[in-house]
């Protein structure tokens, strides 16, 4: 099945979505924009499953494009699913590991049997990804998928971002 695509405008920390996902880095273990959102509204139980998680299977750190969930803590959703978008870069082509941030996320969603996920437009912060391609991919990737994930909500931090997702789902 293909999810509902929805958008929505503003901090993803406060949506009640079965899972949020987090653009982490490939440490899990906090950074800025949204990532140094979700752990100080979520609380330290996130980062006590991500510092598990190191020691456990992750010891370099999570790959790019790769996603793993947590705890959401103190968050209204059941489950943070950090994944780790590609930075941006102008000379090699990196869409297929922005793609894969998407697709691994809903993966990972199925396996918890989340119904309702929610992203943030991955990369297009400090990794630097141009937000009209960075909807562009996001959108076509949820729509190619086959997820049992009924509705995927973009949540989009400002007007730029959230006129760049509009564009995609007219
Ligand atoms: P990356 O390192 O993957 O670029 P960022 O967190 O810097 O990650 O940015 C990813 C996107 O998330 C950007 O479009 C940024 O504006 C947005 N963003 C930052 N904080 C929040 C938040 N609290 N909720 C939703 N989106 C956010």
């Amino acid at each position: 099945m293909t999810p509902t695509i929805t958008l929505a405008k503003g901090d993803i920390t406060r949506e009640s979505a079965d899972a949020i996902v987090n653009a982490a880095n490939s440490s899990l273990l906090g950074g800025g924009g949204v990532d140094g959102a979700i752990h100080r509204r979520g609380g330290p139980a996130i980062l006590e499953e991500c510092r598990k998680l190191r020691a456990s299977q992750y010891g370099k750190g999570l790959s790019t494009g790769r996603a793993v969930a947590t705890t959401a803590g103190d968050l209204d959703a059941r489950f943070v699913i950090h994944t780790v978008g590609p930075v941006w870069s102008a000379t090699e082509d990196r869409s297929e590991l922005l793609a894969s941030c998407y697709r691994e996320s809903l993966r990972v969603a199925d396996e918890l049997g989340a119904r309702t996920v929610a992203f943030p437009a991955v990369s297009t912060g400090i990794y630097g990804w141009p937000i009209d391609d960075g909807a562009r991919i996001a959108v076509e990737t949820v729509r190619a998928a086959d997820t049992a994930v009924e509705e995927v909500r973009f949540v989009l931090f400002d007007e730029r971002a959230y006129e760049a997702f509009a564009a995609q789902t007219r």
